[in-house]
């Protein structure tokens, strides 16, 4: 692979960025009002006002943002939630990224690339245990390249277990490619492609990224719009907070979506927001130069989902149990459950090897014990990938969920796939609680027709059938 950015978009202006930050310093009490009115109508923000929300210091403001982006998450969404697990198929790079613990030039870890045998083993366990969408994540390595990660991605769809799983969606994180590799996994069926610029700040870009592909900023930025160019047109984006000021890295995620819609007519699909965790190997990642704490965290989550209210908020196991209940209620979507972060670790007797991780996980729950706990809160968990087999994607899927599809499509697909979930997969004690749930989701539909047909469709799937979708 050739990597060229002679005709590379640059759009990120750090001085405007700051300029936009410094105008929204200490904001009136009035203002910051006026900006959450205004993002309870589900418009989304500009970047200005999303520095107004940024900058806000008073508590109790800091609290009407939460209920804010908790009120517009239920209206757009209501209470369903996607799950999902990553599926680490390669830990070799060439990389040097200073806060990983997959960089080059650390000798101590163990490194493996799954066979094709490994790699469907690992999907069985996983569909054994009711996964339907799995993230596959991948390091890069110049031996490894577009035409082997697409292969692998047959290899995922082609592994059907015994018990009549089978992965409908898989999801990609790698290095970025070019116009033709992204066309490979394009070809393959990738639900959406994902690429995290870790920072928007070129300096400290820089700094972290000591060499290999992956030291060229530009060549990233542009990850996604080769990525559309190739026909992928779901593709997500991220920064890793803690490596530098998340005020800046919120404003130029919010740049970045918007260049994307200017040029394809669509934004993010997703916008993944990972917080630095400590990665054997990786000393940076011990005492982020940006660390933020939980309160500040939460509240870019929050302010994400009001800035941009139709994009699928990601939230992974890097954070705790406790916390996570949290981070749902102010505007997650998405989230990973029963994560393991190396190449073979679903498989692996002697599971939780630091030697082989990326970096430490936060929430080790079992995907049964999340799905229980998640239900307590009054979340309906989520399997659904209809859309994506319907060709609601992109643009097309952007402009449904603008519409109030998501309430209406995605909650009863929710409670179809979530029944699958309760006959095939889950435990005595999550089934007794999980079909309660479902019958008061069912009585909550009040035009009696739709609650109707969608009654039959779920006694259909207690009877046998399967993947029944709207
Ligand atoms: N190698 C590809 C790349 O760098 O784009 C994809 C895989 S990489 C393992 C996926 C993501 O993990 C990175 O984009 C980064 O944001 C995140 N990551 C790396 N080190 C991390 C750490 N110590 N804590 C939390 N997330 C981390
Ligand atoms: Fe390699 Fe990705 Fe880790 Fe960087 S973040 S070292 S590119 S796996």
């Amino acid at each position: 692979m050739k990597i060229d950015t002679t005709n590379a978009h640059d759009f990120i202006n750090d001085a405007e960025i700051w300029a936009e930050i410094e105008r929204a310093e200490a904001p009136a009490p009035e203002l910051v009002r006026d900006v959450l009115a205004k993002a309870r109508e589900r418009k989304g923000l500009s970047r200005f006002e999303t520095a107004v929300l940024l900058q806000n210091t008073a508590p109790e403001l800091d609290y009407e943002i939460f209920s804010a982006a908790h009120d517009v998450k239920n209206g757009i969404y209501g209470n369903r939630l996607v799950l999902f697990a990553p599926l680490y198929v390669t830990n070799e790079c060439f990389n040097r990224c200073a806060y990983c613990g997959f960089k080059a030039d650390n000798g101590d870890l163990d490194r493996r690339t799954l066979t094709d045998e490994q790699l469907a083993s690992e999907v069985r366990v996983l569909e054994d245990l009711g996964q339907k969408r799995l993230l596959l994540v991948y390091g890069e390595h110049p031996k490894l390249g577009a035409k082997w990660m697409a292969h692998t991605m047959q290899v995922v769809y082609d592994t059907i277990s015994e018990k009549s799983g089978e992965i409908r969606r898989v999801n990609v994180n790698c290095a970025p490619l070019d116009v033709e590799g992204f066309r490979e996994l394009q070809q393959t069926g990738i639900g959406t492609y994902q690429c995290f610029q870790e920072t928007y700040h070129r300096e400290t870009y820089k700094k972290v990224h000591l060499s290999g592909h992956k030291a060229n900023y530009l060549w990233r930025l542009n990850a996604l719009h080769r990525a559309q160019e190739a026909g992928i047109d779901d593709v997500a984006m991220g920064a890793l907070f803690g490596l530098y000021d998340p005020r800046f890295e919120m404003l130029a995620l919010l740049t970045h979506a918007a260049e994307l819609e200017k040029e394809y007519g669509v934004g993010p699909h997703t916008i993944s927001f990972p917080r630095m965790e400590p990665a054997l190997g990786a000393d940076m990642s011990y005492n982020p130069p940006y660390a933020i704490n939980k309160h500040d965290f939460k509240k870019i989550v929050a302010i994400l989902r009001l800035a941009v209210p139709y994009t699928g908020l990601i939230l992974t196991t890097r954070e705790t149990a406790e916390y996570r209940k949290e981070l749902i209620n102010v505007g997650v979507s998405q989230i990973s459950a029963g994560s393991r972060t190396y190449p073979g670790a679903y498989t692996d007797p002697e599971y939780d090897r630091p030697d082989v991780q990326q970096f430490c996980v936060g929430d080790s729950r079992s995907l049964d014990e999340v799905v229980r706990d998640v239900v307590s809160q009054g979340y309906l968990p989520s399997w659904c990938t209809a859309c994506y087999r319907l060709g609601r994607t992109g643009e097309h899927f952007m402009e449904l969920a603008k519409k109030g599809f998501i309430q209406k499509f995605c909650h009863p697909n929710a409670l179809l796939t979530f029944d699958e979930y309760l006959n095939d997969y889950a435990s005595p004690e999550t089934r007794e609680v999980g079909k309660k749930f479902i019958q008061t989701e069912l009585a909550k539909i009040e035009d009696e027709k739709r609650r109707s047909t969608i009654t039959k469709r779920v006694v259909r799937i207690d009877e046998g059938e399967r993947d029944l979708y709207f």
